[in-house]
């Protein structure tokens, strides 16, 4: 049996490496390294697959948020609410910009943002709700526009761990679309092993306004409209032309990649949801799962326990997120009026299992059987 990797890049790799090889050499030859015809291609694409009007390319998935939360004439004190269970790098860009990230807890069985927990936390500060769709389904948008038109905040979809899920609102019936279409804003991530990875750091922020894209595009090179005049303060955060070559070679895949994630998942489901100890991920029934992590809760204060027993039978998996944010040193509040009883009980009980895009039955049905043996099954 091949070694079995929370992420298996290598193997991926290998089935289109002739025409990986061949994108990159064709940025070297063409020496345009920077904002160069594969960006503007890939860009236009990525628009197409996911039916958003802009798609402005950048740096990485922590830049895409900064850059969007620059964009909004935002100022110092304003409030952003967002998860308190979610990658630091929400919550860092909030700081960053010395506007006030104001943390809410999440569903337990979803682990996406309480759409509850946020009307709770609006303050007349509020301007903006990054909800984050994490582990690969969204976070329930539909309560959530619903809050932002009613208290006339922003919307900024954190979707780096969701691309290519799709939502489908209640009302107006039938109108699915892609995640990160939805908001005034998205961001997304192209770090490798994110569900559309590239072979290095990238990320996009996705929206349907027109004079919002315009802004951004200045903002993520330099506060430059026309070359050389400043009309604000930028920064420098451009999607180079290796990774666009290499994005445009992998996004017609993006779909079967998601594909094969979801199989591993209902696997996973089929042999888990038996067990008592194990709680398996809830889905949304207005999302797709696109699977990023198949993250389980294991009960009664076994989830340690049972991380060693994988690991002694060269099982990797993982604790996506052990702290929570309001408690990490850089992020550090001390809340009292709301409960963050949800976040505080999954950070003890989450584990997340290999998933993969070639993880083969062999291993699955090993990582399956190694979890039923814990178990005494
Ligand atoms: C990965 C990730 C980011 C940041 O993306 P980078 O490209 O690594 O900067 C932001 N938010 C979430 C939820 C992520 O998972």
């Amino acid at each position: 049996m091949k070694k079995i990797q929370m992420v298996d890049l290598q193997t991926q790799y290998f089935k289109i490496k002739t025409e990986l090889d061949n994108a990159v050499y064709n940025v070297l030859e063409s020496a345009q390294f920077i904002n160069g015809p594969e960006v503007k291609s890939f860009q236009k694409e990525l628009e197409e697959y996911l039916g958003v009007k802009h798609v402005i390319p950048c740096a990485n998935g922590t830049d895409a948020l900064q850059a969007a939360l620059m964009a909004l004439d935002l100022h110092e004190g304003d409030e952003i609410i967002t998860a308190d269970f979610t990658f630091a790098a929400t919550v860092e860009v909030i700081h960053l910009l010395k506007l006030k990230a104001v943390l809410v807890d999440v569903d337990p069985e979803t682990f996406t943002i309480s759409p509850e927990e946020i009307e709770k936390a609006i303050s007349p500060k509020t301007k903006a709700i990054i909800p984050v769709h994490l582990f690969g389904q969204c976070a329930d948008l539909e309560s959530i526009l619903a809050i932002a038109k009613k208290h006339n905040l922003f919307i900024i979809e954190d979707n780096a761990q969701a691309i290519g899920a799709q939502y489908s609102m209640e009302n107006p019936a039938s109108s699915s679309s892609y995640a990160g279409s939805f908001g005034h804003l998205g961001t997304t991530s192209f770090f490798p092993s994110k569900n559309l990875g590239c072979y290095g750091d990238g990320g996009a922020i996705f929206t349907q306004d027109d004079d919002l894209a315009k802004k951004l595009r200045a903002i993520v090179n330099h506060g430059m409209y026309e070359r050389y005049y400043h009309e604000e303060v930028g920064i420098n955060s451009r999607l180079d032309s290796l990774q666009a070559a290499i994005l445009r070679k992998k996004l017609p895949f993006l779909s079967q990649y998601n594909e094969a994630r979801s199989k591993v998942a209902t696997q996973y489901d089929e042999a888990f949801k038996v067990l008592d100890g194990i709680i398996i991920p809830k889905k949304n029934p207005k999302s797709s799962h696109v699977f990023h992590q198949y993250t389980i809760r294991v009960l009664h204060g076994k989830r340690d326990a049972l991380k060693e027993h994988l690991e002694a039978l060269d099982i990797p998996a993982m604790v996506y997120y052990p702290v929570p944010l309001r408690k990490q040193k850089a992020y550090f509040q001390d809340i009292k009026d709301r409960s963050f009883a949800n976040t505080d009980m999954l950070c003890n009980e989450v584990l997340s299992l290999p998933m993969h895009t070639e993880l083969d039955d062999t291993q699955i049905q090993y990582i399956i059987s190694s979890i039923q043996s814990f178990f005494k099954i």
